[in-house]
């Protein structure tokens, strides 16, 4: 089994891509990715990470079978490389190595303001690397570069600094209780932490996970999306450089049933986290009961209201309700996919939304000017047509797109129906596309009722101009993020995560500290409570 520290990681010549025929191999050292003809901004290899091993230990390695898979880019559907399979072995390997520097490594036992250190060391080296990371992120993924590279790598940068911020402010409270003692409370890191990431933002995924749990002194065994495994490995790579300790972060790329698996039924992780669909949130859940009843915090799927009220500038309402469903390719958890309209700015909404949807820039991601690259993969791309055609079946109007865009890839063309009913299939499963669905409304009772009709509760649009609409709205929809006027709007500080079927817990913000916390009480009886 090959196994080499990071840190001595030398070069070596790779054949990786093969395009338009041609084998490429690009030279010494480097996993690097061809940057294809359609790329017109560069990207800047070299990328020195072994993509085909597992990161254990603060080491590359093999998986234990010796297995690969291979991730597909999404623009063709070819192979770009081929990933280590991890499975139960690997994860159990990955969780003795996170065990051991719980219990007796240095990460746990350091100051705090020595981990803030590395986490904030960390934050610059991404920031260093910033193109890099978002090409191998768009390559993977098939967003689009621009957004990638202004937007996702930079809130990567954000999170971590923010995290790093707090590592040395967590302490306890000291609690006034009957009788003469001194309690006082510990807020203690839980441990080894599971956690389980989606495809859609592999690095933003990662950022919400890994920084809060190692800000509090946690050990780690991340799973990656199938889908995406390349960029979490890279940072991985690039967090061992900023100092942090074997065996506190570890890395497996791997399939949900196996590797995903048997981290939720290990006995012995601490916690779980774990974004990805309603479905499989159920089975984590279930696996961590019958396991170690280890806590679990879900984020998981939505089906989020975007409102638009009367007295709405159509205009600006129909760019970010577009904004609002259509951002990442319509795959977003918290899309806002059922955009109720007003009856008396209906038929003007429609109308632009439809020229809106028609106008949206669809091509290569990589190019300069695109507004939408392809879906993740095959099985999303036939679960977004399948819902296209129920939307048909079902009574909807098609205003425009419904079909698939080009003829390699995973596009889909911007997709607009009308006259849809709540009982439908487009407004109450998420398709997570870019399938816009527009419900008329009649008044703001009729909106909160049918808005919260939904068995999810993850977020919610509303756009006016009146403050007391926006305060009822507020107050009265059974969501975990409310956006007034403006929609997506993440920060490092604002919690997120849902009611309903949409999860279990918040991250970001101070809120996701706790996640990662245990809260030891600690009575200590007065002798002399004469004195007090
Ligand atoms: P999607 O359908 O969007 O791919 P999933 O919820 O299936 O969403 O996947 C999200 C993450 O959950 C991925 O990392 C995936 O590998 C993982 N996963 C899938 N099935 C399981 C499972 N049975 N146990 C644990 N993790 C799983």
């Amino acid at each position: 089994m090959a196994s080499r520290r990071i840190s001595s990681l030398v070069s070596r010549s790779l054949p990786l891509l093969s395009r338009g025929g041609q084998k490429t191999y690009l030279g010494r050292g480097i996993h690097r990715f061809s940057t294809a003809a359609a790329l017109e901004d560069p990207i800047k290899p070299p990328v020195s990470v072994e993509y085909d091993k597992l990161l254990i230990n603060g080491r590359f390695v093999d998986a234990a079978s010796g297995k690969t898979f291979p991730t597909l880019d999404p623009r063709t559907g070819e192979v770009i490389t081929h990933v280590a399979e991890g499975d139960a072995e690997d994860i159990n390997r990955a969780v003795a190595a996170a065990r051991k520097a719980f219990d007796e490594g240095p990460w746990p036992r350091m100051t705090a303001y020595e981990r803030q250190r590395i986490l904030l060391r960390f934050a610059d080296l991404i920031e260093k690397h910033n193109d890099e990371i978002a090409a191998l992120e768009t390559w993977d993924n098939g967003k689009l570069y621009e957004q990638s590279a202004s937007i996702e790598v930079p809130m990567l940068v954000r999170l971590f600094r923010y995290y790093a911020g707090w590592a040395d402010k967590i302490h306890g409270l000291t609690v006034q209780a009957d009788g003469p003692h001194h309690v006082q409370t510990l807020h203690e890191p839980i441990g080894v932490a599971g956690q389980i990431i989606p495809w859609n933002f592999p690095l933003l995924m990662f950022a919400w996970k890994v920084g809060p749990a190692l800000a509090t002194g946690n050990t780690i065994v991340l799973k990656t999306a199938e889908q995406t495994p390349l960029s979490a490995l890279f940072v991985g790579k690039l967090l061992h450089e900023a100092g942090l300790p074997e065996g506190v972060l570890n890395i497996v790329s791997g399939y949900g049933p196996t590797a995903g698996a048997a981290l939720c039924s290990h006995m012995d992780v601490d916690k779980l986290a774990f974004t990805g669909s309603t479905e499989t949130g159920k089975v984590v859940l279930e696996l961590a009961a019958k396991s170690n009843l280890k806590p679990v915090t879900l984020e998981l799927g939505g089906k989020s209201p975007f409102i638009v009220c009367e007295d709405a500038d159509v205009d600006k309402a129909v760019e970010l309700a577009h904004f609002a469903l259509f951002f990442n390719q319509g795959q977003c958890c918290c899309a806002g996919s059922r955009t109720y309209v007003h009856e008396k700015v209906y038929d003007e909404f429609l109308e632009k939304a439809k020229a809106r949807a028609i106008k949206r820039a669809v091509g290569d991601p990589f190019k300069a000017g695109m507004e939408q690259g392809p879906q993740i993969d095959e099985e999303q791309f036939q679960k977004i047509l399948k819902y296209i055609k129920y939307g048909k079946e079902s009574g909807a109007t098609l205003e425009t797109g419904g079909d698939r865009f080009g003829t390699k890839g995973y596009y889909i063309q911007p997709t607009v129906f009308s006259n849809v009913k709540d009982d439908m299939p487009i407004a109450q499963d998420e398709i997570f596309g870019p399938v816009q669905s527009i419900l008329k409304f009649k008044d703001l009772g009729d909106v909160v009722r049918r808005a919260n009709s939904s068995r999810y509760g993850l977020a919610a649009g509303v756009f006016t101009q009146s403050l007391d609409t926006a305060n009822t709205l507020m107050r009265a929809l059974r969501v975990g993020t409310v956006w007034i006027n403006c929609f997506d709007t993440f920060d490092a500080a604002i919690p997120f995560g849902g009611y309903k079927m949409s999860g279990i817990g918040r991250e970001k913000g101070i809120y996701s500290l706790t996640n990662y916390l245990q809260v030891k009480a600690v009575v200590n009886p007065v002798t002399n409570p004469a004195w007090l």
